[in-house]
């Protein structure tokens, strides 16, 4: 069977009462049959079945053993943190997603946990960074907001001479478009909120494993830890993931169409896109990757806030606001908005220019979405400018 079918039909019919959508489980225990004798579940912290049906889908989705669901990505993250303790080290990717980041320094050092810092695009980086202490070689692919890559395949062969773990975020690409496990991965993260819900409604978090080992560890953590999704926002997660591989289809084959019209645009300076012959990492994008995905970066040619700014308000279709992977096309200032924490040098030294401007691309007419670009374009050298207010 081919993906989009296995996927509708990895979602089971109720036994219960046939019902073809999956019936949400608002419960919060279970009646015993007699001590300690139930039908596999006993408190829905452990696990609800609605929450289960979700669990299964994203293991099989991602080639895994098994599939865990928090109540966000960050959620998570934290829970394969836990797998570590005092001493262990982590390698990570440089770029990283900035509340893994936040998550890794200001939580996790404190409990005795190092965090090394690296461009994973280059393999003679891993192999000096990863050494005895590391527990976690820790990476995404693509990162956000430059979309560089990384040799998944290459990486976990070093790990693995040392033990080591690699965890793919697995956000950007998700699992229509790649699957680390293929490459040798150990440990698959998602923000749901993204590309697998993928109607900007909900906050979740997926875990999936590939081995009996770690899923007895990631389960035992989950349950100690009790962040998990609940069972609505579950069956909302499970309703998106039956359309991912058409949503991905269709929001890659748009993307790839705005990349190219922005990389000819004379106000362009340049475009990051993966899709793009271009791109750093075309190559190993190619390889690892069915679709590129609906993330596009660029920076202006007038390099400043100001222009950016201009841009970022006078979108009509593309709706300025954080985060990624809806329907809705949307847009983002990175150095104003998700990056602004981070000190200005370190900032412009991860690619991350002062007009850098990030498009999630939805499910809009593509030819509509550049005509709102265009138009958008023209009014960064507008004198009189007034911004559109809400875009
Ligand atoms: C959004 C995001 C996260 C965090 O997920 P939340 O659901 O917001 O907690 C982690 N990694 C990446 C790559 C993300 O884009």
């Amino acid at each position: 069977m081919h993906e989009t079918t296995k996927i509708i039909h990895a979602i089971p019919v109720d036994e219960l009462t046939g019902a073809i959508s999956v019936p949400i489980y608002q419960t919060s225990t279970f009646v015993q049959q007699a001590p300690g004798v139930h039908k596999g579940f006993d408190y829905a912290r452990s696990n609800n079945p609605t929450r289960k049906v979700l669990e299964d889908l994203i293991a099989q989705l991602e080639n895994g053993i098994a599939g865990f669901a928090f109540a966000s990505g960050l959620a998570a993250i934290d829970c394969v943190l836990k797998l570590l303790k005092t001493g262990d080290e982590i390698v990570a990717v440089d770029d990283i997603y900035g509340g893994s980041f936040r998550l890794f320094t200001h939580v996790y050092e404190k409990f005795g946990i190092k965090v090394n810092y690296i461009d994973t695009t280059e393999i003679e980086n891993v192999s000096d960074a990863v050494n005895e202490k590391t527990k976690l070689v820790w990476i995404e692919s693509p990162t956000n907001p430059t979309l560089k890559i990384s040799d998944i395949k290459t990486i976990s062969e070093i790990a693995h001479r040392y033990n080591a773990w690699v965890v793919v975020d697995n956000t950007f690409a998700s699992p229509a478009s790649q699957k680390p496990i293929e490459f040798g991965a150990d440990i698959i993260i998602h923000s749901a909120t993204k590309y697998l819900a993928g109607h900007s409604d909900l906050i979740a978090g997926l875990v999936v494993v590939n081995s009996n080992a770690l899923a007895e560890k990631i389960k035992f953590i989950q349950n100690a830890s009790g962040g998990i999704l609940a069972p609505f926002d579950s069956w909302l997660t499970i309703r998106g993931i039956e359309t991912l591989p058409l949503r991905m289809e269709k929001i890659s084959a748009n993307a790839q169409i705005i990349a190219e019209y922005l990389e000819q645009d004379d106000l362009i300076e340049k475009v990051f896109y993966p899709g793009l012959t271009s791109h750093i990492n075309y190559h190993i994008a190619k390889q690892q990757q069915k679709y590129f995905g609906g993330v596009i970066s660029f920076i202006l040619k007038e390099d400043t806030v100001e222009a950016a700014t201009k841009f970022c308000t006078s979108t009509h279709l593309f709706k300025l606001a954080e985060s990624l992977g809806g329907v809705k096309s949307l847009l983002c200032h990175p150095a104003s908005m998700t990056h602004k924490s981070i000190p200005v040098e370190k900032r412009k030294q991860a690619g991350i220019a002062d007009s850098l401007i990030r498009l999630s691309v939805g499910l809009e007419d593509a030819d509509d979405l550049v005509d709102d670009i265009k138009n958008a374009l023209v009014k960064i050298n507008l004198k009189e400018f007034t911004a559109i207010g809400i875009n």
